[in-house]
């Protein structure tokens, strides 16, 4: 590349070549890394002094750290990392692994963060504010990503998100979803043919028991939920690839089989979930809340195998607010 060339040219050209929009490519179960090898960029970095520069400013862009003790060494590798370059922060806490607490401070153009949560143990209902994996946050980060969560409990989301307050945009990617009539986490089974996407406008399409926490949410305007279905759910009349009479909001097919045959119950439930009549606390919707997305995926055997455990661990998860 002829050192010659205007600067801007330089840079695009380094853009390009390390493609600094990750989060184009972010796939639905992909919560690893998603970035090329350092060796993608060896090169350049030893190219020259001003080479070095443009190419760790773009590459830096966007940083992935499994582990959060990792963030103490940037300022002296990197100063500036976190200052200057960072603007989409991707971090994993793995199942098994020791509960991680990630400072932000010092990160001050952050625009999105994604959290692969991979724990299936949690004990997030003891005390929250001691357990909300984020600290210190200096960015006002609009976007915030949290994927293959296995048991997304209210609680557990609340912690994940309960930082960002920002936020105008809340991906979930989601193993199980939170069915509002058993309280616990359950897997996906809708009868077939399924829907693919649900799309709610208004403020609605939420599991109440989210709405209660997103609500204080005063920025957020759209939410998109991922979840995989098992397939074979039991008969639901009123929800297929055509229609939705009972506006699904996660809830598991065997509540949905056994409490719908109550026609005055059903009709309930439905009003509770649109707003229209109170459930145990008010329906207060998130202020700006425009859009929320449901995207029906399907589930292969092996992500099953890897990820999602079975059936009968879903019991030990029970947790209601
Ligand atoms: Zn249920």
């Amino acid at each position: 590349m002829p050192s010659s060339l205007p600067q801007e040219l330089i840079v695009e050209i380094i853009r390009e070549l390390i493609d600094d929009n990750p989060a184009a490519h972010f796939h639905l179960y992909d919560s690893f890394n998603n970035k090329k090898g350092w060796d993608h960029i060896r090169s350049l970095t030893l190219a020259s002094r001003n080479f070095r520069g443009i190419t760790l400013s773009l590459w830096f862009r966007q940083l992935y750290l499994e582990r959060a003790a990792d963030i103490k060494d940037i300022d002296r590798l990197f100063p500036n990392l976190k200052s200057i370059w960072c603007r989409h922060l991707h971090c994993v806490q793995h199942d098994g692994h020791d509960l991680q607490f990630w400072d932000l401070a010092g990160f001050k153009r952050l625009e999105s963060v994604r959290i692969a949560w991979l724990r299936t143990t949690i004990t997030f209902d003891r005390n929250l504010e001691e357990v909300v994996p984020f600290r210190n946050i200096e960015s006002s980060i609009k976007r915030l990503d949290v994927f293959k969560v296995p048991f997304p409990s209210p609680m557990v989301l609340k912690a994940l998100i309960l930082p960002f307050v920002d936020i105008v945009v809340l991906r979930l990617n989601l193993i199980r979803t939170w069915c509002g009539l058993c309280n616990i986490c359950t897997k996906v089974r809708l009868p077939f043919p399924a829907p693919k996407k649900l799309l709610y406008e208004g403020g609605i399409g939420l599991p109440l028991h989210y709405v209660h926490f997103l609500n204080s949410f005063l920025h957020l305007e759209e939410i998109t939920i991922s979840v995989p279905d098992f397939g074979s759910g039991r008969p639901s009349p009123g929800l297929s690839d055509k229609v939705n009479d009972n506006f699904w909001m996660g809830e598991c097919d065997q509540c949905m089989q056994l409490m719908y045959e109550d026609e005055e119950f059903r009709k309930d439930w439905v009003a509770k979930k649109l707003g229209s009549i109170a459930h145990n606390v008010p329906f207060v919707k998130p202020p700006k809340l425009k859009k929320v997305e449901w995207n029906i995926l399907e589930s292969s055997s092996e992500e099953e195998s890897l990820f999602y455990g079975s059936d009968s661990d879903e019991s030990q998860y029970d947790e209601s607010e």
